[in-house]
This record gives C-alpha cells, sequence and structure tokens, in this order.
C-alpha cells in the first residue's frame, strides 16, 4: 500500500479529525499506487494518520475513512452502511423517504444515498468510492432490501475527480416515480429526472416547522420545487398558496402533489424566475401573510459570495417589503460557502433597506439525517430562519 507522507512544518486539519488532504499539503508519495487505491497517510514524522483513497487529479488529493491501522474492505463498508441506517431509524421520524448517507459525515466520503420508500437513489461524487459500487450496492440490497437501487452521478463535480457524469439503474427495477410520505403529506418523486436525487430532504423537518404557521394565511411559496413548503402549508390551514418555480417539471409536478393531498382549490402555481415575481408584486402593492424562499446555491465559490449576496439580500428585501404586517418569512440559504452570520447580516440589511422591523423567532439547518461535523465545516450548508416582520 502506498504511503503519502504530509509536508513538515505545521499540523494538518487532517491530524486534527477532517478527512481530506489537499495535493498541496503532501511532501511525497512512497510506493506505487493507482488513483482510486486505498493508501495510507503519515505525518511528516512519519506518525500514522489515516487511510483512504487517493486520486491525484483531485486538489482531494485523499479522502480519509479511517485513523486505525485496518483494512478497508465490504465488511468495512457494511459496518459503516448499518451504523448510518441504525441512526436514521432512531432519529428520523414520520417519513419514508430520507436521506441514508450523507457522505463525509457518516464517514463514507464523497458518497451520498437518498432512501424513498422502497428505493435507493446513490450519488458518487469521487473516484475512490465509485471503485466500491458494487459493494455499496450489495451491502445495500443484503441489509434494506429495496426493490431498485438508482444513480444520480450527474453532476458536473465530478469532472474535479476526472470523471464523467452517469445516471441509470444499478439494481433491480426503478419506477418513473415513487410516493413519499412525509409528516402526514404525500409527494411524487421523479428521482430518475428530478433535481438533485429527486427531492430536497434536507429541508423535511423545516417544511414541518413552517407548515403551522401558515394557519389562515396567504402564503407565497417562492422557489417551490415540486411544492414541499406549500403542500404542508394547505394542510396545515393555509387561506391560498401561490408556488413560484422556474423548472416546469417541477411546476408540473408541484401541481400533481396538491391533487394527491385531495387539494383541489386555494393553490396556484406559475413558472417563472421568483426574482421578478418579487419584483412584479412589490410594484403591484399585491400582499402576503407568509413568504418563503428556498432559492438554488448562489455561491458555488468564495469568489462569487459578492455577487450571490447581492441576490439574497434582493429577495429577501422584497419578501419583507410584500409581507403584511404581522407576516412571516421562512428564508433559506443552502451555499455552505456563506456562513450564517454572514447570512444573518444579510437579514438584517434587507430589513432595513426594507424599511421593516425583522424579529428573529428561529434558526434551523438541515434535518437530523444530514448530520453536520463539528470539524468538518463542509458539512454544514442549510440555513433557514424564520422571520416575524411586525
Ligand atoms: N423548497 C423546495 C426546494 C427548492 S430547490 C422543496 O422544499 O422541495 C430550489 C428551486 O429553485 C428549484 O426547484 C429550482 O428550479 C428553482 N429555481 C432556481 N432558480 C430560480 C429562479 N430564478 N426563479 C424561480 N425558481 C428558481
Amino acid at each position: 500500500m502506498a504511503k503519502v507522507i504530509l509536508k513538515g512544518g505545521r499540523k494538518h486539519r487532517a491530524e486534527e479529525g477532517h478527512p481530506w488532504i489537499f495535493a498541496n499539503e503532501v511532501e511525497s508519495i512512497d510506493g506505487d499506487y493507482r488513483n482510486g487505491d486505498i493508501v495510507s497517510v503519515v505525518n511528516s514524522k512519519r506518525k500514522f494518520v489515516g487511510r483512504g483513497y487517493i486520486n491525484d487529479r483531485s486538489q482531494i488529493i485523499v479522502r480519509l475513512l479511517t485513523r486505525q491501522d485496518e483494512g478497508i474492505d465490504g465488511d468495512f463498508f457494511r459496518r459503516l452502511i448499518l451504523r448510518a441506517w441504525e441512526y436514521r431509524e432512531r432519529v428520523v421520524r414520520d417519513t419514508t423517504a430520507y436521506r441514508l448517507l450523507h457522505a463525509e459525515a457518516d464517514g463514507i466520503p464523497a458518497l451520498i444515498a437518498d432512501r424513498f420508500g422502497d428505493y435507493i437513489v446513490l450519488q458518487f461524487l469521487a473516484l475512490g468510492v465509485e471503485l466500491w459500487r458494487d459493494v455499496i450496492v450489495e451491502i445495500l440490497v443484503e441489509l434494506l432490501k429495496p426493490r431498485g437501487i438508482y444513480e444520480r452521478s450527474d453532476v458536473p463535480m465530478r469532472r474535479l475527480e476526472g470523471l464523467e457524469e452517469r445516471k441509470g439503474e444499478l439494481w433491480g427495477e426503478c419506477p418513473s416515480r415513487v410516493e413519499i410520505e412525509e409528516g402526514g403529506a404525500r409527494f411524487w418523486v421523479d428521482f430518475r429526472e428530478g433535481q438533485k436525487t429527486g427531492f430536497f430532504l434536507d429541508q423535511r423537518e423545516n417544511r414541518l416547522a413552517a407548515g403551522p404557521l401558515a394557519e389562515g394565511r396567504e402564503v407565497l411559496n417562492a422557489f417551490s420545487y415540486t411544492g414541499g413548503f406549500g403542500v404542508h402549508a394547505m394542510r396545515c390551514g393555509a387561506k391560498s398558496v401561490l408556488n413560484v418555480d422556474i423548472s416546469e417539471d417541477a411546476i408540473a409536478l408541484a401541481r400533481e402533489n396538491f391533487a394527491l393531498n385531495g387539494f383541489r382549490e386555494g393553490w396556484e402555481v406559475e413558472v417563472g424566475n421568483s426574482f421578478d415575481a418579487l419584483r412584479r408584486f412589490d410594484r403591484e402593492g399585491r400582499r402576503f401573510d407568509m413568504v418563503i424562499l428556498d432559492p438554488p446555491a448562489f455561491v458555488k465559490n468564495r469568489r462569487s459570495l459578492g455577487e450571490a449576496m447581492r441576490g439574497y439580500k434582493e429577495i429577501n428585501l422584497r419578501a419583507m417589503r410584500i409581507l403584511n404586517p404581522g407576516g412571516i418569512l421562512v428564508t433559506c440559504s443552502c451555499s455552505h460557502h456563506l456562513k450564517r452570520e454572514e447570512f444573518r447580516d444579510i437579514l438584517r440589511s434587507a430589513s432595513q433597506d426594507a424599511g421593516r422591523e425583522a424579529r428573529l423567532i428561529e434558526e434551523r439547518g438541515q434535518a437530523r439525517d444530514h448530520p453536520v461535523l463539528l470539524n468538518v465545516e463542509e458539512t454544514e450548508y442549510l440555513k433557514c430562519s424564520i422571520i416575524e416582520v411586525p
């Protein structure tokens, strides 16, 4: 097994619990390897740091799987998958869909597994884990007995690892859509063609928290995707819900989701840009009692932060302006590059410019099946603030 030797001089993040080794932290590599192989990592004093998969085409040259001097084999992955599953069984309630494996946070870097009832959707984001695909599928089949496993590795990020995008059935048979249940609400999930792995599971607990605040209110669900927050709002007695999303497919499924939950009226959908819709409502003097903002990640890296912050500020400012007195704003950001405090600063400045007071009533994050490793800041990304505008 090849040995990756870290540079001396300073303590590396990897020695303090972070699973990534960057190429520029490496002094030399002892022995032969092929990309994707398991290698050992030692510090400059030759002290063992851990073991993980190597890929010298990536800036993250090694992703650590263990800090013990142990072999990495099928049993190793089986133990981690079993642990991840048992954890979900304990902490995830009232849903047939959850994230089973949250990559680094479950000890298997670059592997995502989402469960939608009898089906599992996998995403392989690094070469090292991709080479274990068959082993992982076999373990999942044995443990969870799914009816089908589907791969959604169609993400541009894979290029950083020298990998092509790919998607398709890995095991069993996968229908074009499956029905899931979440806190009593039902949703169609199209994990073959939908965004990401088909459904934004990280927002589940926020949807459930926001729902009851919608009772008797006129709600704007901006960036609605397939209607998630909106359906929960209706179930909790919202007077009306207007859903806006730029994706026609998402809106088509949103229609079906409202119908699936038995709602014939009281809701509307609109295919369009939420920025434009917010501006239009502001100009026309249209008002709501609740606005939900759940945009996609505007910040892809720290360099684009400035522009992204202006985007977040714009939508939050408009949202505060179109809220009736006593209105509720549920506002989210899923960019990991935008820190919690920075998001709060944006909301403060939006409220000042809108000339509206903002009372933060709750600050939330990603659902429990997407745990955050305290020493791996990259695992925390979702922020969801609930604000009342008096
Ligand atoms: N809240 C949703 C998830 C939203 S994901 C849920 O709970 O399921 C973000 C959504 O924003 C995606 O559906 C995407 O199609 C949409 N989107 C991206 N840019 C947009 C824009 N400019 N205007 C409206 N929708 C947009």
